[in-house]
């Protein structure tokens, strides 16, 4: 009860809290400043089992030299990644490299990045943002597939034209897509705004991916969407190459993370790490203000 008032209060005063405070949230959703500092997390996350994916945090280059300098870090994440032999990918946002400035811009940019994750026999997936971008997105996604085949994007359950898309990629069997809620805050001409009814849509494109034999990574904390997701892979006896369960990381999973484990499921974790670490935690507390009461907790406990 107490904890539920202090997080209403944190909640509306999330902009004056203290720098000190948000760092401590951070240090438990972000792998850091550096490379190095991710790099090290990964390790540590491959040799515990996990797989994972690293994210360079930010959006929305608004200068070329900003997205060239994002570009040539993620460059640099794939040599390093081959280099220690780690169990990881990239996800990129096309808008942190370059698409605000120009499509040809960005395309340019994911080309090279595209180049290098072939080098290293990696793969690349390309995060998804707000509906002003999901087209643009696509079609960088499918001209990116026609040079390289392990490159996934995103699709996003809270949108109605999802579904179609899905269809879209469908055509082609080798397709490789993560699902996801959403997290913009989208117009309800376009995207359904029930929880339920995006959990329902969630389940339907899932059903659908697995019928036509595509991989899909499941990316979810709703444990009720994950009971679901474990009820349709028995039904359907979906072998575990054609899946895997995918967190952000940090994010408490109550024991599942280990039950994915124990039945031999492959688990991703999303490290997102960089200078870009204030917004995104500030964003983590805005999510699961529950957040606040732990860390709350665990200063009084020290
Ligand atoms: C690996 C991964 C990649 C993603 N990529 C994209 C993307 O490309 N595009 C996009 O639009 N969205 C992306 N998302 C975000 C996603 O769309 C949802 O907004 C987010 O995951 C919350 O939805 P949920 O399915 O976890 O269910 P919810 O019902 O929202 O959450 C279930 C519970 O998990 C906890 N929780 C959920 N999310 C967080 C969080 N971030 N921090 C702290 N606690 C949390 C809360 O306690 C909540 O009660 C991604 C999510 C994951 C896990």
């Amino acid at each position: 009860m107490i904890y539920s008032i202090i997080n209403r209060i944190v909640i509306n005063i999330i902009r004056l809290l203290p720098l000190a405070f948000v760092r401590i949230i951070a240090s438990r959703y972000v792998a850091g400043e550096s490379a190095q500092e991710a790099l090290n997390i990964v390790q540590g996350l491959n040799e515990n089992g996990y797989s994972v994916t690293l994210d360079i945090l930010g959006e929305h280059s608004n200068n070329k030299f900003d997205a060239i300098t994002i570009t040539k870090e993620y460059l640099d994440l794939y040599v390093s990644i081959h280099n220690q032999k780690l169990d990881c990918n990239i996800s990129i946002k096309p808008t942190h490299i370059g698409l605000d400035i120009g499509k040809d811009f960005a395309r340019r940019n994911l080309l090279t990045l595209l180049k290098k994750a072939q080098e290293g026999n990696n793969f690349l997936r390309i995060d998804m943002e707000s509906s002003q971008v999901t087209d643009t997105t696509l079609e960088l996604y499918k001209e990116c597939k026609q040079q390289y085949s392990q490159v996934g994007t995103v699709l996003q359950a809270y949108l109605y034209r999802s579904q179609n898309d899905l269809k879209m990629l469908a055509s082609d069997s080798s397709c490789n897509f993560r699902i996801c809620k959403g997290i913009y805050k989208e117009s309800p001409d376009i995207a359904i705004q029930r929880r339920r009814d995006i959990n329902s849509n969630f389940l339907l494109l899932l059903r659908y991916a697995f019928r036509n034999k595509i991989y899909v990574g499941i990316a979810t904390h709703d444990l009720e969407l994950l009971e679901n997701a474990y009820e349709i892979i028995e039904e359907l006896k979906i072998p575990t190459e054609k899946f895997e369960f995918q967190v952000l990381y940090g994010v408490p999973m109550s024991g599942w993370l280990e039950k994915h484990i124990k039945n031999g499921y492959k688990v991703r974790v999303y490290v997102p790490f960089g200078k870009d670490w204030y917004a995104y935690s500030i964003r983590r507390l805005k999510e699961n203000p529950d957040i606040a009461g732990y860390i709350l907790k665990d200063i009084f406990r020290k």
